[in-house]
């Protein structure tokens, strides 16, 4: 899945040289893997915004507690998630990275889990598209646990 993402982005963005901005912690893997099935140049930097816990409940008080660090001004962006839930975070980001006056930023996650959505988010490119459960392993956490699990799984209670 994620070379046939990676593989129309690269066909989407051929002839521009993209940044991907990875949303931390949880983009880690998937970043890493995409960029190099990816065909095209791209450049690579890193938010953080913290909305969870050591719980599962989705917290709307979003917090950034690491900015973007390159000029993305007039760039072509490509914010990279691992899970979009509420949508909440996204947005937030959206605004963030807009305001430094990118050319396009698109959005691509590993999972798009439906759910609880509240923001109307626009996802552009998604691996694997979940209805609902909380999923840990391939950079996902539970309370810092379980990101190094090479594949997805549904945590039970
Ligand atoms: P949203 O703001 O869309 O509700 O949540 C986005 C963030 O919440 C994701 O980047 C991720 O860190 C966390 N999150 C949402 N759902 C899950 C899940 O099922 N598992 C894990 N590990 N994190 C999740």
């Amino acid at each position: 899945m994620v070379a046939d993402v990676a593989l129309r982005i690269s066909s989407d963005y051929k002839d521009r040289e993209p940044v991907l901005i990875g949303v931390l912690k949880g983009a880690f893997i998937f970043l890493s893997d995409l960029t190099r099935h990816l065909t095209i140049s791209v450049t690579v930097d890193f938010v953080r915004a913290t909305s969870y816990g050591p719980n599962i409940s989705s917290s709307e008080n979003i917090r950034l507690t690491k900015g973007i660090e390159i000029d993305i001004k007039n760039r072509d962006l490509l914010v990279i998630e691992d899970i979009v839930d509420t949508g909440l975070t996204l947005a937030f980001l959206y605004d963030y990275l807009r305001s430094f006056g990118p050319k396009t930023v698109k959005v691509c996650t590993l999972l798009d889990k439906h759910e609880r959505r509240k923001a109307s988010t626009v996802i552009d490119y998604a691996c694997h598209v979940v209805e609902k459960g909380f999923l840990v392993g391939y950079g996902l956490d539970y309370a810092e646990r379980y990101r190094g699990l090479p594949e997805i799984y549904k945590l039970k209670f």
